[in-house]
């Protein structure tokens, strides 16, 4: 026993990074019982804090453990220890003390969790009182930044404040030795949540809404059904039909959907998965896995049409798990929105779901206070690279150093995402959606006021893209109380790899930004550009050729027209044997070359992603396209394809120019000597590689950054993800590529906001 005989010393410690709503006090309880330390620990918005009297042997130990066994959810950021009076600690043993408020930085909160094997087990087990409970969770798993508001973490704080605990719960909650002690969420099937059933004609009455949404979906039904961070679109992946309903009701005539599985073995029957997309896709931020599909599955092909790859994803929640429990087959699940909106998670938007779209709704009465869509990541190499950034990773911390200027940084027009910064960290808010409509606007500011409300920071920079008709951008420009910085899109596709890969704002990189639409410095349109520079500015040192687009913007969804400018700025006939001429017509034709010849019209843009869309049409791919990217990602699909290694194709590289004239001759040689369209796509991958590494290590000759960084929507593809960075390697390079934000414009915020907090305040040196 500890008498104040015993006791050496006393220490107070403060922890702070993500040490909230994730069983950090508990875990700090058991640590100091178990090294038999007198003492008590604390939450406050800023930190969890602790107080502790022993021997200083003992002391140490604990000091270490806190970091080492600290529970699966938590990341210890920080440490500090100092010493304290012994006064106070008269009362032998050691408890948890009541939330205190307190000021400066905010902690971390957690993202939302996959539920935990031993609450599964619970839930299966027919003598557990919360047998088949929907709403199972512990301190390790389930809901967190969607149910809180407000910090500190506590049940008042969180959207389960509407459920009185029961006294069995209480007393789990209340017991230091229960792995549901002070887990937020707690609830039973007598005081938690309860799942609701619901027609066209609005609530139906069963005992079992698990086996009504079974029913609903073996007929072919679709049914929306309420997740951590909004509503799911589901229905039966084998039936084709019901695949075709849903693909008509949410207007997606060809963008590939998700599957969910229970399992990691039914994962693995229906795509080639190797140890790190098992890993990630098992993890306990549960994303969507892009991965190659496997042959013959009961998969319809309807799920994802023209795509060797499947996303797939794992049950999370416990509801998909009693679905999954009662034979429900592979689920085809999707974002419930409308055309490029947010999420829907308000249970008064149901309305505009039951009935247009869904046949029949599985909800309940647990309010989701954030929308958070699923994650989609892809594995390249055995390395991350993130496609949408929500659940399971939002709203992690990015460490930007000390100091800098607390900024908001409103990112792009479409995948709109925030990010909001402290003087030392910087949070990225979840992926929301197109911007354009009242709802996407909305979401994005509810957004920012909870993530501003989280961590008490009132940004005192707004940084938004140079483009002056994006509408966050407007939105910002309105806002006449704080420093408007401007930031230029390609600029801030390249910081957020620097942000990401924890660089100093002032390290020279070689930036290599390839993307479909930015707007320049020079007013034009840029997506395939060569910087060198840092945070604070940068050189354009090389860049593609402009090429004429014929009305701009709209050439985006119509490669076809691309490609015709494309010909027709480097000088080749449109013979009607290429398919681009061919798919035009005779009028439309006439029409675009007089344009052409007058500059009427015409937008120059330098698009790396125009580039891949025009060879993809060029090929007979994809002449117009129904969703962002699909002409590219078709075409990286037809290189894979290829045995033969490819053909040789080469950039003109002068000065500063990346000529793209020569590959776009040699690719149509190739198609009118009818050699294969897998060779031609893969060496017109393999000549934007060979052009990028000419490039760089031409600037490194020079006495150019030896770091490379890639970022722009086109590195999506995973094929020139992979060669782009063996190839920078081999060149003796050291490229650097996104692992934490997405390449397209969901990871711009972040690039804007280490621009915009690291710059000096105007007026100042430079
Ligand atoms: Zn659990
Ligand atoms: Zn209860």
């Amino acid at each position: 026993m500890n008498g104040p005989s015993t006791v050496e010393t006393a220490e107070r410690i403060e922890v702070t990074g993500l040490v909230q709503g994730v069983g950090f006090r508990p875990f700090v309880h058991r640590l100091a019982d178990e090294l038999d330390l007198d003492g008590c620990v604390g939450n406050d918005s800023a930190k969890v804090f602790i107080e502790v009297a022993g021997p200083s042997r003992r002391i140490d130990e604990f000091v270490a453990r806190l970091e080492r066994d600290a529970p699966p959810l938590a990341r210890v950021d920080r440490v500090v220890r100092g010493r304290t009076e012994l006064t106070g600690f008269g009362a032998p043993g050691f408890r948890i003390v009541e939330s205190a408020e307190a000021d400066g930085l905010r902690t971390f909160v957690a993202p939302d969790t996959a539920v935990c094997t031993d609450c599964l087990a619970e839930m299966r087990d027919l003598g557990d009182r919360r047998f088949g409970h929907p709403f199972i969770t512990c301190t390790n798993c389930g809901p967190r930044f969607t149910i809180i508001p407000d910090l500190p973490y506590d049940r008042p704080d969180t959207t389960m404040a509407a459920f009185a605990m029961c006294s069995r719960c209480q007393a789990e909650y209340t017991d230091p030795s229960n792995r549901r002690y002070h887990a937020q969420p707690i609830a039973c099937p007598e005081c938690g949540p309860t799942l609701r059933w619901l027609g066209p004609a609005g609530p139906v009455e069963t005992t079992d809404p698990v086996a009504e949404a079974i029913l609903s979906l073996r007929r072919g039904g679709v049914v929306a059904i309420k997740g951590l961070g909004g509503f799911h679109l589901v229905c039966d992946a084998t039936n084709p039909a019901a695949v075709a309903r849903l693909r008509a009701r949410k207007l997606r005539p060809d963008k590939p959907f998700a599957v969910m599985v229970a399992r990691v073995a039914a994962a693995r029957a229906l795509a080639h998965l190797d140890d790190t997309e098992l890993a990630e896709l098992d993890s306990p931020a549960r994303p969507i896995v892009l991965a190659r599909a496997r042959p013959a599955t009961p998969i319809v092909p309807e799920v994802a049409p023209a795509s060797p790859l499947l996303g797939v994803m794992l049950a999370y929640t416990p509801i998909h798990h009693l679905l999954f429990d009662a034979g429900s087959p592979p689920l085809v699940v999707t974002s419930a929105n409308i055309a490029g909106e947010p999420i829907i998670h308000r249970d008064e938007e149901v309305g505009r779901l039951l009935g247009p779209v869904a046949d029949h709704l599985l909800t309940h009465d647990r309010a989701i206070h954030a929308p958070c869509d699923d994650s989609v990541v892809r594995v390249v190499d055995g390395e991350l690279l993130p496609v949408r950034r929500a659940r399971g990773y939002a709203p992690i911390p990015v460490r930007l150093g000390e100091g800098v200027v607390p900024t908001l940084a409103t990112g792009g027009e479409l995948k709109n995402t925030f990010c909001v910064t402290s003087t030392t960290h910087a949070w990225v808010g979840p992926h929301i959606g197109d911007m354009g409509t009242l709802a996407t606007l909305d979401a994005f500011e509810r957004g920012v006021r909870q993530f501003e409300l989280m961590y008490e920071l009132a940004p005192e920079r707004l940084a938004v893209d140079a483009h002056p008709a994006y509408t966050v951008g407007r939105w910002a420009r309105r806002n006449p109380h704080v420093e408007i910085v401007e930031v230029q899109h390609h600029h801030a596709h390249v910081a957020a790899v620097m942000a990401e890969h924890e660089l100093h704002p002032g390290t020279k990189v070689v930036g290599v930004a390839f993307d479909g639409t930015g707007y320049g410095s020079d007013g034009t349109v840029w997506g395939g550009e060569v910087f060198v520079g840092d945070a604070s500015g940068f050189d354009r040192v090389a860049g593609l050729a402009p090429v004429a687009l014929p009305g701009g913007d709209a050439a985006i969804e119509n490669p076809y027209r691309v490609a015709l400018a494309l010909l027709h700025s480097t000088g080749v006939e449109w013979g009607e044997d290429l398919a681009p001429v061919a798919h035009a017509g005779r009028r439309e034709r006439a029409l675009l070359a007089r344009q052409l010849d007058g500059g009427f019209g015409c937008v120059p843009t330098s698009s790396m992603g125009r580039l891949f869309d025009a060879v993809a049409s060029l090929l007979d791919l994809r002449h117009t396209i129904t969703y962002e990217a699909q002409a590219a990602i078709e075409l990286e699909h037809l290189a894979r394809e290829d045995g033969t290694g490819g053909r040789r194709y080469r950039f003109g590289l002068r000065g500063p120019v990346i000529d793209p004239g020569p590959v776009v001759r040699a690719v149509v040689a190739d198609l009118r000597a009818g050699e294969s369209r897998p060779a031609i796509a893969r060496g017109f991958h393999r000549a934007v590689v060979d052009a990028t590494v000419q490039v760089a290590s031409g600037l490194r000759a020079d006495g150019g950054p030896s770091t490379v960084v890639c970022s722009g929507g086109v590195f999506q593809n995973a094929l020139l993800v992979s060669e782009t960075r063996s190839g920078l390697r081999a060149a003796g390079l050291r490229p650097l590529m996104h692992h934490l934000v997405p390449p397209n414009d969901g990871g711009l915020a972040l690039g804007q906001a280490f621009i915009a907090s690291h710059r000096p305040p105007p007026g100042s040196e430079s």
